[in-house]
């Protein structure tokens, strides 16, 4: 059996974040050991709904492997190489011996290790699990892999050759950035979602309706209140996409975005679970000492949040956590608890916004949605606990994250709030300085 001093399962953002930490505090050639399904090594994920699929100059690998979206070094397999570092791909853990302290890979070998660091992430749900009739189809995408944006990218063509229809059934941020990416090749897009209004589970209507808007001027049709019902073909290939209520939409692909499930059962029944993840202390570390989790399937204490136990799934956190893992193994005396404000961004079309800290409370809406600037405070207890910004620059966005790293005391009535707008976030960023 191999075995290693430390052992990083998944090869995905976090892991790839995590391997640059181990070489910055040094790690020694032969100690680490990645181990991941995907055919290549470590990438920043969010350029899969972007970047990669844009009609003009996409991007594509070996231009987005991790950390080049923090303007760090590009970590190509050359790079885990020359660091000594054992990367194996295309391999699946089939199951893990916590007890034992080792993996079992697909080809029947195991691996050993001292320290496990679970960097699983998730996968998507699918319409298929759920029992949808024709959700087999050829046709039918998703997109958590490069191979499948791969697929996707690929489809896209093959439409535009047929002047198909694409369907986007959900509308989170999967589904907002691959309407706009699929509008942006040229191709007719409806959207499919069961909710009431783009984007509401962040926004409230006043805001929200802005994105509607914005999407149908540029030629997406808007569909809420219903869901993909089921998906008729034509020897195995995807013909048409059947509504809830009867509606039958002739289409040459369909892209479904309608969550994800988190990759944690290989640890059911070893480690405590909490949130749909693998719960972990402030340093990361699972209920096993020895086992580590970040990114996506780790359930954390969010500091200032009453130590309430969350999980992220956004790329913020699957950088950050992976950073301290592995400062809580090599340099445990120096590591506090991981101190995490909930981040999110998007870009879509020419749009792109930012939202901080929490949106649970009374919003109060500024700025002008004309203009496409403008933006929201999340109010609780006097206090504005979360900032969302469409439209600003580099210093805006570091404005209102001051605000939800602050969280000042609000103003006394909320026009007087909506008033000042960014001012507000200008002044307490101001006194942060
Ligand atoms: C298309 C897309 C766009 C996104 N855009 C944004 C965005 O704009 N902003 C944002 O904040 N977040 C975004 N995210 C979310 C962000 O990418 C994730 O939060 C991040 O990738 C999580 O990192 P992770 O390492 O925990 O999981 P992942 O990056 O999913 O990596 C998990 C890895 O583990 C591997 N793996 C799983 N099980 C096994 C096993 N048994 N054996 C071997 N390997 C295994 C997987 O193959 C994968 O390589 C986006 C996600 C997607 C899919």
């Amino acid at each position: 059996m191999k075995s290693f001093k430390y052992v990083l399962l998944g090869g995905g953002t976090a892991s790839g974040y995590a391997a640059r930490e181990f070489v910055q505090r040094g790690v020694e050639p032969g100690q680490l050991c990645i181990i991941t399904s995907e055919a290549v090594v470590a990438y920043e994920r969010p350029a899969l709904s972007k970047g990669f699929l844009l009609a003009d100059k996409p991007a594509r690998l070996p231009g987005f492997h991790t950390c080049v979206g923090k303007g760090w070094e590009r970590q190509t397999p050359e790079w885990y190489a020359e660091h000594g570092i054992e990367y194996m791909t295309s391999t699946r853990v089939v199951s893990a011996d916590i007890a034992g302290k080792k993996l079992v890979l697909d080809s029947g070998e195991e691996v050993g290790y001292e320290k496990l660091i679970v960097a699983t992430g998730a996968r998507p749900a699918t319409l298929r699990e759920l029992g949808v009739p024709g959700a087999e189809l050829e046709g039918i995408h998703y997109v958590r892999e490069v191979a499948e944006a791969q697929a996707l990218y690929d489809a896209i063509a093959d439409c535009k050759a047929r002047s198909a229809r694409a369907v986007v059934i959900g509308a989170g941020y999967i589904g907002m950035e691959v309407a706009a990416a699929l509008a942006g090749n040229g191709l007719a897009v409806t959207m499919v979602f069961p909710g009431g209004m783009l984007m509401e589970r962040l926004l409230p209507p006043e805001a929200a309706s802005f994105y509607e808007e914005y999407y149908k001027e540029r030629g997406v049709e808007v569909m809420w209140g219903q869901r993909g019902a089921g998906f008729e073909g034509e020897e195995g290939r995807l013909e048409a996409v059947l509504l809830q209520d009867g509606r039958r939409i002739e289409a040459g692909m369909a892209v479904v975005g309608i969550g994800a499930r988190v990759n944690k059962e290989l640890f059911e029944g070893q480690l405590d679970m909490a949130k749909g993840g693998i719960e972990v202390d402030g340093r990361l570390r699972t209920s096993n000492p020895d086992v580590y989790a970040i990114g996506d399937v780790a359930a954390f204490p969010l500091v200032g949040y009453g130590g309430q136990l969350q999980r992220q799934e956004h790329v913020t956190n699957a950088r950050l956590s992976a950073a301290h893992a592995v400062s809580a193994i090599m340099a445990p005396e120096e590591t506090g608890d991981y101190e995490y404000l909930p981040f999110f961004y998007s870009r879509f079309f020419a749009l792109s916004w930012q939202f901080y800290g929490t949106n649970k409370g009374k919003s109060v809406m500024f700025g002008d949605k004309g203009a496409a600037k403008f933006g929201m405070y999340w109010l609780a207890e006097g206090r504005v606990v979360g900032a969302f910004l469409e439209g600003g620059s580099a210093e805006e966005f570091g404005w209102i994250k001051a605000v939800a790293l602050r969280r000042p005391e609000a103003p006394a009535t909320e026009e007087r709030l909506a008033a000042k707008g960014l001012a507000f976030a200008a002044a307490v960023a101001a006194q942060e300085a």
